[in-house]
């Protein structure tokens, strides 16, 4: 009995350890264009009001972020479902804010389907969020789109990763996509830090 246990034990650990529900590596990619910004009159678009999370809409209940901005050098947020592994594939993400989408397209490589909304806080603030690793997307470049509205759906980059939502902020829009990973975070906002500070 105890030798069952502990052979039940050894597995466990061992399978545990395969979990990753993170991204890891620097994001191989070839995709280096920098986003063309339309030059909007600000009077037509819609002004951000407030942020909430991409995930388990507004609060991200039944979530967690499994790798945090600047941990191994990483430019963004891991979010994953509590129940681990792929339980969240499929799942709703939602646009952090009200603003307007800049890219929605599949990058391949580490980077998979990436959709990227630009926030216009006033008139010279904007940010801009980044959702990779979409199993699907839902929106096209120059819609315009409310916080809370279903952007996509969490995916794995086809298999590359156990279902995660790879989410970056920036404070400097329409830079090159980038590798997921950097130790200079210039351009770069803390995703969870901006969004707790920005609720409304
Ligand atoms: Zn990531």
């Amino acid at each position: 009995m105890i030798k069952k246990n502990l052979l039940a034990i050894i597995l466990l650990g061992t399978l545990s350890c395969k979990q990753n529900k993170t991204d890891k590596n620097v994001f191989n990619q070839n995709y280096s264009n920098k986003i063309e910004i339309k030059n909007i009159d600000f009077d037509t678009i819609k002004k951000t009001n407030g942020f909430d999370y991409p995930v388990g809409k507004p609060n991200a209940k039944g979530y967690y972020n499994a790798q945090k901005f600047t941990e191994n050098n990483h430019l963004g947020d891991d979010w994953n479902g509590i129940n681990g592994g792929n339980s969240d594939l499929g799942d709703p993400i939602y646009s952090i804010a009200n603003g307007y989408v800049s890219f929605a397209e599949n990058v391949n490589g580490g980077w998979g389907n990436v959709i990227r909304i630009v926030h216009y806080i006033d008139k010279n603030k904007q940010v801009e969020s980044l959702y990779a690793h979409c199993t699907e997307i839902y929106v096209k470049k120059g819609d315009y789109i409310k916080k809370g509205e279903k952007i996509g759906t969490i995916g794995n980059n086809d298999g590359q990763y156990l279902a995660h939502l790879h989410l970056e902020l920036r404070n400097e829009v329409g830079l090159p996509i980038g590798r997921g990973y950097s130790a200079n975070t210039q351009g770069y906002l803390n995703p969870t830090k901006f969004i707790k500070k920005n609720r409304k």
